[in-house]
């Protein structure tokens, strides 16, 4: 058995029969990571000897017939915006390049009780602003289905991790799109959760109402498994709700009892490739015939979805972001001198942490932090800021009206395959328009599942979108899997070898 072709909840029955150990499992994984690493690029950071102590440690657990955890000696990659107590913690960005959280966030106190073996920190898209990886600040990470293109993004790293087999799930983080469209380019399962679900203590903020955590991984099985481990009540998370969290897994292969499937009429407009179309229209197909009733649904405000993200995002990032300001955290610079008379007027702390913000910052986060700043600021609130979150009841309104309805709601996740490196980065609009169809559910903060459902004619992945409404993971993870169970397209690896 190769323990690198596996799942996790495979790889935990080799594990519990004690057919293969915890550490065999590691060095599986470290041995495919040695050997492909340099051309995916998927990780930042990576300490082999503290994973195989782990996978031991969890070994000898196992051997002396103590209990041990649900995810016990199964590796795990973690995108590095995730705290990890004395372990780098970057955000992808120069400003954090020396940053070693002294705790953990609440994810990882969770993954770690419950025996998980870290086996790495992710590369992403700086502070998590993007879709492809191309703006972080150590460089791309690269798709493992065709290495010219991108990985998708912001959680790239983590997605090409699972698809390159260098770990069987990973986590990411979801702001307006992050985990379920690097999900779908990589050809792998990716679960944003309703917005109260997951603690968010520990994870770098960069949107705060609209940041949440989930997994990647090859399959739903492992995805109702993981979910299950980070979500539930934090007392050091406020926006953590105390909703009892179901056994995903257990009810995992009951149908659902209603499979009423809404297709959302405006996500199959202009721009959409007639390919991810085609493969949409495939998979609904497939619903039908195991008995679901399909009607088409209107979510008439989707158009502003982007526009009211990209005012609401920006407005939170610039402040969450001001905090790295080069006085306790972050980057400070070297050399502060002047370099205008209007400059020379300024108090020297202003100068420093002016030279900081511009040397430790990348270019689309400071974009971000200006078009924040300005949505803001005094006379252009009302138009901008406030604006948005006019729309952003209306589009919560939306899917409240559609869930009358229908159970689940379906589309593409993305309009387009993974694109190649350059091809957006001239353009911003371009880059924020590849999260049209993922952007909506972060605004009215229901869940978003990505599932590959196709390949394109060139074998590139495509995913399918199923929305459900706020805390109703279970039937989100249960309606998808009636498609998996149909199908075998997550079966379907990258030839990387
Ligand atoms: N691509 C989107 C952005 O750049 C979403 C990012 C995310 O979900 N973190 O803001």
């Amino acid at each position: 058995m190769d323990p690198t072709r596996s799942t996790a909840v495979t790889l935990l029955a080799e594990m519990n029969s004690g057919a293969i150990s915890a550490e065999e499992v590691t060095r599986a994984y470290l041995d495919r990571i040695d050997r492909l690493e340099g051309r995916i690029k998927a990780f930042l950071h990576r300490d082999a000897d503290a994973s195989l102590e782990k996978a031991r440690e969890i070994d000898a657990l196992r051997r002396a017939g103590g209990p041990v955890g649900e995810l016990a000696g199964v590796p795990i990659a973690i995108k590095d915006l995730l705290c990890t107590r004395g372990v780098p913690t970057t955000c992808a960005s120069k400003m954090l390049a020396t940053f070693r959280p002294p705790y953990d966030a609440t994810v990882i106190e969770r993954i770690n009780a419950a025996g998980a073996i870290s086996i790495g920190k992710t590369n992403m898209d700086e502070f998590a602003m993007g879709s492809s990886t191309e703006n972080s600040a150590f460089g791309p990470s690269k798709n493992p289905w065709d290495e010219e293109r991108i990985p998708g993004g912001s959680s790239g790293g983590s997605a090409a991790a699972v698809a390159a087999d260098f770990a069987p799930i990973s986590l990411g983080s979801d702001t307006g799109g992050s985990i379920r469209q690097p999900a779908a380019l990589c050809g792998i399962v990716g679960l944003k959760p309703t917005y109260e679900r997951v603690s968010r203590y520990g994870l770098i903020a960069f949107a705060s109402s609209l940041d949440q955590i989930g997994p990647f991984s090859h399959d739903l099985a492992d995805t109702a498994l993981l979910l299950k481990i980070i979500a539930g009540k934090d007392p050091r998370d406020a926006t953590s709700v105390d909703t009892p969290v179901p056994d995903y897994p257990k009810t995992l292969d009951t149908p659902p009892e209603s499979l009423r499937i809404g297709l959302v009429r405006e996500f199959f407009g202009d721009g959409l490739d007639p390919e991810v179309d085609a493969a949409i229209r495939e998979a609904v197909r497939v619903y039908e015939a195991a008995g679901a009733t399909v009607r088409e649904v209107s979510l008439p405000h989707s158009k502003y979805g982007a526009p009211a993200y990209y005012l609401v995002a920006p407005a939170e990032c610039s402040s969450n972001l001001a905090r790295y300001d080069g006085t306790i955290f972050g980057h400070r610079a070297e050399n502060f001198d002047p370099i205008s008379p209007a400059e020379a007027e300024l108090p020297v702390l202003i100068r420093m942490m002016m030279a900081s913000r511009a040397e430790g910052f990348g270019p689309e986060v400071k974009r971000r932090i200006m078009l924040g700043t300005f949505a803001l600021s005094a006379g252009y609130a009302d138009q901008y800021y406030n604006q948005a979150l006019k729309v952003r009841r209306l589009i919560r309104n939306d899917f409240d009206t559609a869930f009358k309805d229908v159970d689940i709601l379906v589309g593409p996740t993305t309009p387009t395959a993974a694109f190649k490196f350059g091809e957006k980065t001239a353009d911003p609009l371009a880059m924020y328009l590849s999260d049209i169809y993922t952007i909506t559910t972060n605004l009215a903060g229901i869940p978003g599942l990505s599932i590959p459902c196709g390949l394109t004619k060139s074998g590139l992945p495509i995913g399918l979108q199923l929305m459900a409404p706020a805390f109703a993971e279970e039937k989100l993870l249960r309606t998808a899997r009636v498609f998996e169970k149909a199908t075998d397209w997550h079966t379907k690896r990258p030839g990387l070898v």
